[in-house]
């Protein structure tokens, strides 16, 4: 799969709408908590600026219900960029208006203006052809950068980009990375080819797991969702999350493995804990073990060991789900420990999902791995096989 390359375009003193993902976390006051949605898009943007564009940025931002919200304007977001930039940066009143559109007529080459949150338009989520035509009409390019919505088939992602030929309109260089990793790396990995998938449920990860498992070496399955598979397997459980109607599922991914001769692994043992919370009492039991009234909350000592002899051959890594509900640090050890494995390893190492990727940095193991994706549920999709609306316009092969 090759996406159409922003540096293939001649849009030298063009204008050009680049769609991004500016759904940054904020606080109580509207501060910007992290802003490195904003720092990977800078790339894209920079790239514009020196080829004289006149630039129109659109994002969304949280979910706001009915129309223009005071606490859903990108005012906040509008003005990180331009301190970042060190560059005007006009904010528009509105998605599209008439002020607005004259904003986009009149902006000139070098200046940079922010559409509304694109979520104040209704017609943005039910991908409305007249919304996409509007926002299609303010530029002669469209550039997608917005890998974490590219799962989605909204005005401003899938259906703007029907307006555009394939002369005016590329993959920003942010949207090029997350697909080169995650599709070329599920494609083509390096071997031994080993995913470590985790998290709560498995219903979640259902797509993701058939998918992976005739494509990987070995698979390594943690979290709560390990249950389902340890109770499919005659294991009681005790009170730890478990989704009974999958069982037969699970079941079948195991016999799909055996039988592609894929490795596959869970726990062997657990941290256990009466109740969920950080207060309760915990212990280590092997899965053979765990009590009636307990629960597994984290993966235990054995188990970390044994996962780390199985990454040891890796040349390849692909980590979604964390261990146990490393929220609290009681049961947060086996994400911990893991987290340090991947990334002392030699592999390619990929962290897809929003939950592994806040993991790594807690761990301060961010900049050791190869590729930490941006896009939780978007990365998921790819990794279940599927072709992202966003990015199906832009593919040139
Ligand atoms: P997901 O959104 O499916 O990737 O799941 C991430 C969440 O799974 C995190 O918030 C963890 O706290 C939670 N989690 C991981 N292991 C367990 C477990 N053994 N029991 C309950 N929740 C868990």
């Amino acid at each position: 799969m090759k996406l159409q390359d922003i540096k293939d375009l001649n849009l030298t003193g063009k204008k050009v709408f680049i769609r991004c993902d500016f759904n940054v976390p904020v606080d109580e006051y509207q501060n910007i908590t992290d802003d490195r949605r904003i720092k990977s898009a800078l790339n894209t943007i920079r790239y514009c600026l020196d080829n004289d564009c006149a630039i129109i940025i659109a994002s969304h931002f949280g979910r706001p219900k009915d129309g223009f919200e005071d606490k859903f304007s990108l005012n906040p977001v509008a003005k990180r960029l331009h301190k970042l930039l060190d560059e005007d940066v006009k904010l528009a009143p509105n998605v599209i208006c008439n002020e607005t559109i004259a904003m986009a007529n009149e902006l000139k080459s070098g200046e940079i203006m922010l559409l509304e949150n694109m979520r104040f338009e209704k017609g943005e989520t039910k991908n409305d052809p007249q919304l996409s035509q509007t926002l299609a009409d303010m530029a002669d390019f469209y550039i997608n950068d917005a890998f974490g919505v590219s799962h989605r088939a909204h005005a401003s992602v899938e259906g703007i980009a029907q307006h555009f030929d394939t002369e005016h309109k590329a993959a920003g260089f942010l949207l090029a990375r997350e697909i080169k990793f995650f599709y070329h790396i599920i494609e083509e990995p390096k071997r031994p080819f080993v995913s470590i998938v985790g998290g709560s449920k498995v219903s979640g990860k259902l797509e993701a797991l058939y998918n992976l498992v005739p494509k990987v070496d070995k698979i390594i399955i943690g979290g709560g969702m390990a249950f389902t598979f340890l109770k499919a397997l005659g294991y009681e459980i005790g009170n730890s999350l478990v989704e009974d109607d999958l069982m037969p599922e699970a079941l079948k991914i195991m016999e799909e493995a055996k039988k592609l001769g894929v490795k596959f692994y869970l726990p062997v043992d657990v941290i256990a804990a009466q109740e969920f919370n950080s207060e309760s009492i915990a212990k280590e039991t092997t899965i053979q073990e765990i009590p009636a009234d307990w629960m597994g909350l984290d993966i235990g000592p054995a188990s970390s060991i044994l996962f780390e002899q199985v990454l040891e051959d890796a040349n390849t890594i692909l980590w979604n789900g964390p261990m146990g509900v490393y929220e609290m640090d009681k049961f947060a050890k086996g994400s911990t420990k893991l987290s340090h494995v991947v990334a002392k390893s030699l592999a390619t190492t990929v962290v897809g999902g929003g939950d592994t990727a806040d993991l790594v940095r807690r761990t301060g193991d961010e900049d050791e791995m190869t590729f930490i994706s941006t896009g939780g549920g978007a990365s998921l999709e790819l990794i279940e096989g599927k072709v992202l609306p966003g990015v199906k316009a832009l593919i040139v092969e």
